[in-house]
């Protein structure tokens, strides 16, 4: 059978959900948040914003909306098969000729030291700048690179970054879930950037690590939201914001770390593995278990398992 997916850009969920209205289906399957049905192709809308169309004329049904993001994001969806020959690494830059603001975040994956949450905002005339630095995922960099270029970016580019302590950290957000964590820091830097800068820019980009329907619920509550924020898969590679943003993060973490280091006595490794757990025994011998809240996350099972 005849199937194009794609991911939908937000900005066009509710004229998609309005264009099919009067063949919408009763029921929807696992994960869909709509589907309908028109003629010869069944119209699936998920959760996660992809679009599936199915049947004979699924070619030219997705081709309508293939032109919708083309004409309002500017964006060039490859479908199925084309997919991979035109993208093979996934790895473009997208928003090429828009100003966009963007986050990061850096240190939820690693026991020892903080959170560092940034946002930047990246002006249409900075990005051939930023390319030109190298500027990508913060990943895909060697700490040495970051170390070299972050400085060149946070001199140009409008950013605010925030650093979640251990102290703070283990006092107040112990018992909260990391992903429900990262919204509410997401959220905070970006307002800020907003506030602080007034920047124009026409997309504010987060990595998807929570879709949007997710990452709204979590901000319950949250008394300033940014609103029509578009999440992307992989956000870092596909907007320089991101990407800026990783960088800083990255680089502010770095130095958080080095600061942990020097007050500890050595390396302390990076992640959650078995090092790590080498490395509390070795702290806890020499120092108390005590002495880990100024240092590291102790909500991770590297700790909890302890006791
Ligand atoms: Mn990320």
């Amino acid at each position: 059978m005849n199937c194009v997916v794609f991911k939908l850009s937000d900005n066009l969920r509710t004229k998609f959900i309005k264009f099919y209205a009067k063949y919408k289906c009763e029921k929807t399957p696992p994960y869909a948040v709509f589907q309908a049905k028109n003629y010869d192709v069944t119209i699936t809308l998920y959760e996660s914003g992809k679009v599936m169309f199915q049947g004979i004329g699924a070619d030219i049904e997705s081709s309508i909306w293939i032109a919708m993001e083309k004409k309002y994001n500017n964006l060039d969806i490859a479908t199925n098969a084309e997919a991979k020959a035109k993208n093979p690494k996934d790895n473009d830059i997208f928003f090429l000729n828009t100003s966009t603001i963007g986050s990061d975040e850096t240190g939820c994956g690693d026991f020892f030291g903080p959170i560092v949450v940034c946002a930047t905002y990246c002006r249409k005339e900075d990005i051939s700048f930023l390319k030109e630095l190298g500027v990508k995922d913060s990943k895909k960099i060697t700490d040495d690179k970051i170390k070299e270029i972050a400085p060149a970016i946070i001199k140009k580019i409008p950013y605010v970054c925030t650093v979640l302590d251990n102290e703070t950290y283990n006092k107040n957000y112990h018992d909260i879930n990391m992903v429900k964590l990262k919204c509410i820091l997401h959220n905070k830097v970006l307002c800020s950037l907003v506030e602080k800068y007034k920047p124009d820019y026409k997309y504010a980009v987060i990595d998807q690590f929570v879709n949007a329907k997710k990452y709204y619920e979590y901000l319950t509550g949250v008394p300033k939201k940014l609103k029509g924020i578009t999440f992307y898969t992989k956000g870092e590679s596909k907007c320089i914001a991101v990407a800026a943003a990783s960088i800083i993060a990255r680089y502010v973490f770095l130095k958080e770390m080095a600061n942990l280091n020097k007050k500890v006595g050595f390396t302390l490794q990076k992640g959650a593995g078995a090092i790590v757990d080498e490395q509390i025994q070795t702290i806890i011998q020499k120092k108390g278990k005590d002495y880990l809240k100024s240092i590291a996350k102790l909500n991770f099972k590297n700790y909890t398992k302890l006791s």
